[in-house]
């Protein structure tokens, strides 16, 4: 499978408006799971983050929202900060520009957020420009992939990635998916203990 784990200049140049990392001097983590909530996984994410005092951002889909409202609920009532991730998981490169704003819109009845990211990360230069302005919502995308989701990456190098890419202000992402629970299940809580140990916090993105 081909992706990068840190994401490259050239992409935060030509996207320039999306947010990548929030600079800072702290040591500060920004954890985000995308595709949830998922009654297993969610739930899993949600007991780690309390064991570590950690808050992060979950980047819903519309669908799975409607289909466990309580893991939704579950998420707000523990002080986390959720995020639009459209309702179907559209990929933003083959979708026509209507029926991806459609979708985003269907996913904003579920989802109270002023953020919003991509499925795939695969977005139009229209579509960033388009959607803080149609929706209010500011396009956050990451500065580090763990690969959790590649059936093809061993979870001791998922836990590398991380561990090795991750910096102050760096947006991490997982995947609160059954595809990706049983590496999430290995790698989360060896990340969260490595950077809590050096001082770092965990915190939801509020922008
Ligand atoms: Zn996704």
């Amino acid at each position: 499978m081909l992706y990068m784990i840190r994401s490259p200049w050239i992409l935060k140049k030509i996207f320039r408006s999306c947010i990548w990392e929030i600079p800072s001097k702290e040591k500060i983590l920004y954890l985000t799971f995308d595709d949830g909530p998922n009654p297993e996984a969610t739930a899993f994410v949600l007991d780690t983050l309390k064991l570590y005092n950690g808050k992060a951002t979950f980047f819903c889909l519309g669908k799975n929202v409607a289909e466990h409202p309580d893991m939704y609920a579950r998420i707000l009532e523990e002080g986390h900060a959720v995020g639009n991730h459209t309702y179907n998981h559209l990929n933003g490169w083959k979708t026509n520009d209507k029926k991806y704003f459609d979708d985003i819109t269907k996913a904003s009845r579920y989802i109270d957020s002023g953020l919003f990211r991509p499925p795939y990360g695969k977005i139009s230069t229209l579509q960033t420009k388009y959607i803080p302005k149609a929706f209010g919502m500011k396009v956050v995308m990451w500065s580090v992939l763990s690969g959790d989701f590649d059936a093809g990456l061993t979870q001791e190098k998922c836990l590398d990635n991380v561990l090795l890419s991750s910096k102050k202000g760096s947006i991490i992402v997982f995947h609160d998916s059954a595809k990706a629970y049983s590496k999430l299940k290995y790698v989360l809580p060896r990340v969260m203990e490595h950077f809590g140990n050096e001082g770092y916090k965990f915190d939801k993105i509020n922008l």
